[in-house]
């Protein structure tokens, strides 16, 4: 199935249910209204001369525009590009360029980032041309700017000039276009989250997104009735597939809170919106639980949701389950090039298994661990978690290299995460592969160390992760934030370590740090840490 032909389908089953909430725009959307202004944008976009496979950036914190731009563009086949939103000068320039975009739609800023500023200082020319014949030196593919809102700025379209810029004859295109359509048609270009490197842009299908996103919502058993809070990004899979996608295929209600992520707002739109669903990474939750506001409100309203992204410690499940009132809650495991979801724990399983593991695979998706040499490992070893299945990506865009390099030629996704699977088929992730440090020949794994210093009173938040060292290969290193007023000495969190875990997997060198460096969709950023420790050491 494509996505205009599953959108169709529950805007003809559910049309004028609520669709979508934009709280800080006071903008409400039923089926009906969304179907109406998707309509109008792609039959807009047409009208622009965009066709099927061109590639559409949109570079946007969570509004309603970028709902609509993603199925907009899937109606007739666009390539979206999902753009950071905390993207500079030169990522952007780099995002744009590597996969081609020959349209952007983009805010005009988002928090300290002037966007529309950032597009001239790249491309001066725009002041000058006529909207939608930008022909800029740094950026040569680019013809077309939509900016979101009503104004005019030179060389630019605006979003809603957009919407009502298509006669009766591109409308009544749309549908014989939307059938033309191939499930296998790449959609959507996603970036990884550049959590140990420089992100990745994984095309992705129709077919990989649509059965993925159902598939996950289906696993907490998401109804028409159900109103899903979404405080992720949009730009990231989480929020576009498993979120917007996800709510779709079950004719479900999108609730946003903001255009980022704010714990209090998001809270509040909880109750106010009596969600019965809420996703997030981890981080988001701890910071939901320690909202002062927290405990002042009622969230029976509250079901089940989704954290996934990251490892959950122990203690956050147990009171996103009790105190958050998410008995369902489910765990996914996944990434961006599998669609994300592969493990997903239900709401069924015991409160043991969702905290110790992400839960059995996915329909569908076929698992292996395997060694350093690609065996098979035995029941209960960790190795390299692989999958395999409708969900894995076409490839990077363009990059053939690190393709073959993550997908190997029988079609099994190298996922780069060292995971251990029981006798049940639960899985348990260890960490990254990258990330294990190797000390003196003795394999260490961060997250136990990280798990272990969680325990103590003075920590907030805590990374563990190796630099080189001449003597052992490589030496441990950890970076804390102390709870807010707290002090501590290096040699206190050494001392609380030791006798508790084995001395050699106690930090060699500890910094405390006022935050850590995090991608947008939260998630520590280790490469940069080892970097600026080996420049500390010199
Ligand atoms: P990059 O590939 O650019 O370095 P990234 O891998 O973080 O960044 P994503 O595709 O957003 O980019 O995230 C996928 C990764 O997130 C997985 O490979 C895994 O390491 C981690 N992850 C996802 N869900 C979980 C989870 N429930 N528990 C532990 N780790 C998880
Ligand atoms: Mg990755």
């Amino acid at each position: 199935v494509t996505i205009p032909a599953m959108f169709a389908d529950t805007v003809s089953r559910f049309g004028p249910r609520e669709a979508a909430v934009f709280r800080q725009f006071d903008k409400r959307y039923t089926y009906y209204d969304l179907d109406r202004a998707v309509d109008a944008f792609a039959a807009g976009l047409l009208s622009l001369g965009l066709e099927r496979g061109d590639r559409i950036g949109i570079w946007s914190p969570n509004r309603p525009e970028w709902l609509i731009t993603q199925f907009a563009t899937a109606r007739i086949g666009l390539v979206m590009v999902n753009i950071n939103p905390a993207y500079r000068l030169s990522e952007l320039e780099y995002a744009l360029n590597k996969v081609g975009c020959k349209a952007l739609v983009t805010a005009a800023a988002f928090k300290s980032s002037d966007y529309l500023g950032m597009i001239r200082t790249l491309a001066p020319e725009i002041d000058t041309c006529a909207a939608g014949r930008l022909a800029a030196a740094k950026l040569p593919a680019l013809k077309i700017v939509i900016r979101m809102g009503a104004e005019k700025t030179p060389g630019m379209f605006n979003f809603d000039a957009v919407s009502s810029l298509a006669g009766p004859a591109q409308m009544m295109r749309l549908d014989a276009i939307s059938r033309a359509l191939d499930p296998d048609d790449p959609i959507n270009i996603q970036f990884t989250s550049g959590t140990t490197g420089a992100p990745k842009g994984a095309t992705l299908t129709h077919y990989n997104i649509v059965n993925n996103a159902a598939f996950t919502v289906r696993a907490m058993g998401f109804g028409e009735a159900d109103r899903l809070c979404i405080p992720v990004p949009l730009y990231h899979c989480f929020g576009m597939v498993l979120g917007t996608l996800g709510c779709v295929t079950a004719g479900a209600a999108m609730v946003f809170a903001g255009e980022a992520f704010e714990a209090g707002a998001t809270l509040e739109a909880i109750v106010a919106e009596r969600c019965t669903a809420v996703y997030g990474v981890p981080t988001m939750f701890v910071a939901m639980l320690d909202h002062p506001d927290f405990s002042r409100r009622d969230y029976s309203s509250l079901r089940t949701g989704m954290m996934a992204g990251a490892p959950c410690p122990i203690e956050v499940m147990r009171r996103v389950v009790k105190d958050m009132h998410m008995p369902e809650v489910t765990i996914g495991y996944g990434m961006t090039e599998t669609s994300p979801i592969s493990f997903q724990s239900g709401p069924d399983d015991a409160l043991d298994d969702r905290v110790s593991t992400v839960g059995r695979i996915h329909p569908h998706v076929e698992v292996k661990i395997v060694d350093e040499a690609g065996r098979t490992v035995a029941v209960g070893a960790q190795g390299e978690l692989c999958t395999r299945g409708y969900s894995v990506m076409r490839g990077y865009w363009n990059d053939e290299a690190r393709t073959r390099e993550a997908v190997d030629p029988g079609g099994w996704m190298h996922t780069g995460d060292l995971a251990a699977l029981d006798g049940r088929g639960y899985c348990r992730i260890v960490g990254r592969v990258k990330d294990m440090v190797i000390r003196g020949g003795e394999n260490l794994y961060p997250r136990e160390i990280e798990e272990f210093l969680y325990s103590h009173p003075k920590v907030a938040e805590v990374q563990v992760f190796g630099v080189p060292d001449p003597t052992y290969g490589e030496e441990l290193a950890a970076w804390i934030v102390l709870q807010p007023g707290e002090q501590a000495s290096e040699d206190e969190i050494r001392d609380h370590c030791r006798g508790q875990i084995a001395h050699y997997k106690i930090p060699k060198y500890v910094r405390f740090k006022s935050e850590l460096p995090m991608t947008v969709t939260g998630k520590p950023q280790k490469f940069l840490m080892r970097k600026a420790m080996v420049e500390e050491l010199g």
